[in-house]
């Protein structure tokens, strides 16, 4: 039971507290909503209760600092602004359709807004608006392609373009700060970030926020902001200028914002990231030398390769040409001992052959024989059938000779119509058989056009430490005898 009393006021306790919290809390918001929090006069009040309802235009088209919802109803920063100044003047606010910047101004001419949201002052807006001090600040910012950037100096330098939207109040404050500056004046932000895509214009300078907003909604990953100015847009609440205890209240409730209440609207709204500007001087410098190096080596490389080649084929040309000489020379060779007619050895040969001969017999104590052989009254051959046919006949004679003796015999040819045989560790004895055979091989051979021939034929054997010149002398002789002695015949010598 006591625990059941002791609840129940417990229970009644809390209700009371409660209550109590609520009523204080009514009432204080009751009081925040008076007029007299942000100092308006009696006048101001009076206005304000008899206007009930106040027309505020809204750019449509400005968010997120400004803006209309799909419902067309107050949108973006300065939406969360005039909450605060409605229950600052308690008063009702409402929103006028509003086409556009254009549509917004006109009706700001003809009075259908009794207040402007969100505007820069001009002299000129000064004829039919009044302004209060600026409740927001926004810096211009430079949007340009990611791989471009911005530094102030291009604001400066003739021939560097810019975008800017047709009526911006940044244009007046960007001539007067950069008076050579050279300025594309576009609709809206979407032709100028086209502009900027497409690389007709450097940049486009917009409001720090606005233009990041542009960015991220058209989904133009190639831009962003690079840059910012140290100009900005003062924005301030303009109010119809014929009626002034309208502009005297917006300025009080303006001068009234909590500054951290309106840092948290800003917070709220303006999550933009300035792409940091990225030297990328030394990316390009360190991509240059690499580049470079890569060039050269490449260079280099090929060079190295057409040399290389060069060479290969200059020493296989080299090769070629030492091949083709040694055959030159076996040719040459072969020819300065060759009989060009019969293809035999010459008298060159057989004089080195003969000495050959001679010095090794000298060495090997072994002797040798020479048969000195001489076509008989081959000019008649000559005479009678032509040189021609003596060619051929000397031609099958050599062939006879060579086909008939050893092959480590040597046959070559003497001069004219006489042939040489030098016949190794051959003694006389042999060397005359031999040479009574090669007579009668003559003697019986069919040369050509069925002619027969008959030969002479000197032999010796090589006398000891005899030289060359004097065994061709015995030889000869030996020929010549022979002939003497009526030809066809053998004689040793
Ligand atoms: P012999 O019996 O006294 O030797 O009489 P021969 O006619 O053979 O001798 P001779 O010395 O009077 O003449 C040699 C001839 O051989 C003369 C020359 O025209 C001929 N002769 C020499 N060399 C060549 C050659 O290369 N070709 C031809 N067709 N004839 C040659
Ligand atoms: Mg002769
Ligand atoms: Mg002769």
């Amino acid at each position: 039971m006591y625990i059941n009393v002791s609840q129940k006021i417990s229970t009644k306790g809390l209700l009371i507290v409660l209550f109590a919290g609520w009523f204080l809390f009514v009432m204080n918001s009751a009081v925040g909503q008076t007029t007299d929090d942000i100092g308006l006069t009696q006048a101001e009040s009076a206005y304000l209760k008899a206007k009930k309802v106040l027309h505020v235009c809204v750019d449509p088209d400005r968010l997120p600092f400004d803006g209309v919802d799909k419902n067309r109803q107050h949108d973006g920063l300065s939406k969360d602004y005039f909450d605060i100044f409605s229950r600052m003047l308690g008063v009702e606010m409402v929103v006028p359709e509003v086409q556009d910047w254009n549509d917004l101004i006109s009706k700001a001419k003809s009075r259908e807004c009794d207040v402007v949201s969100q505007i820069n002052a001009s002299e000129e807006r000064r004829s039919y608006l009044d302004f209060t001090t600026p409740y927001f600040y926004l810096p211009l910012a430079v949007v340009t392609r990611y791989d471009r950037i911005f530094v102030e100096e291009s604001l400066e330098g003739a021939g560097t373009q810019f975008a800017v939207i047709k009526g911006d109040i940044a244009i007046d404050k960007l001539r007067k700060r950069y008076p050579r500056i050279d300025l594309i004046e576009v609709k809206n932000n979407i032709q100028a970030m086209e502009l900027v895509y497409d690389g007709e214009v450097f940049g486009y300078i917009g409001a720090q926020g606005a233009v990041a907003f542009a960015i991220q909604s058209l989904d133009l990953n190639k831009l962003a902001v690079t840059g910012s100015l140290p100009l900005r847009y003062e924005l301030s609440v303009a109010t119809r200028n014929d009626e002034p205890l309208l502009g005297s209240a917006f300025e009080k409730a303006v001068l009234h914002i909590d500054p951290k209440e309106g840092q948290s609207i800003r917070d709220k709204w303006i999550a933009i990231t300035i792409e940091k500007v990225t030297d990328y001087t030394l990316l390009w410098l360190t991509l240059l030398v690499l580049g470079t190096v890569l060039i050269v080596s490449l260079y280099w490389n090929h060079y190295l390769a057409r040399a290389n080649r060069t060479i290969l084929e200059t020493l296989k040309d080299l090769h070629d040409v030492r091949v083709q000489l040694e055959d030159q020379n076996l040719l040459f060779k072969q020819q300065s001992i060759t009989d060009a007619l019969t293809g035999i050895y010459n008298r060159l040969k057989l004089d080195e052959d003969l000495c050959y001969a001679v010095k090794r017999s000298e060495r090997t104590k072994r002797e040798f024989s020479v048969i000195l052989l001489d076509i008989d009254n081959f000019k008649l051959v000559n005479d009678s059938f032509g040189h021609l046919l003596g060619d051929e006949v000397l031609k099958a004679f050599a062939a006879l000779l060579v086909s008939a003796v050893r092959q480590t015999d040597i046959v070559g040819r003497w001069g004219g119509e006489e042939f040489l045989i030098i016949c190794p560790d051959t003694d006389l004895q042999g060397v005359s058989v031999l040479a009574e055979q090669l007579r009668k091989k003559i003697a019986e051979h069919p040369f050509p056009e069925e002619k027969s021939l008959n030969a002479s034929l000197g032999v010796v054997a090589h006398n000891r430490d005899e030289q060359a010149d004097a065994v061709i002398a015995r030889v000869d002789k030996a020929l010549y005898r022979a002939k003497d002695k009526g030809r066809n015949r053998v004689e040793v010598g």
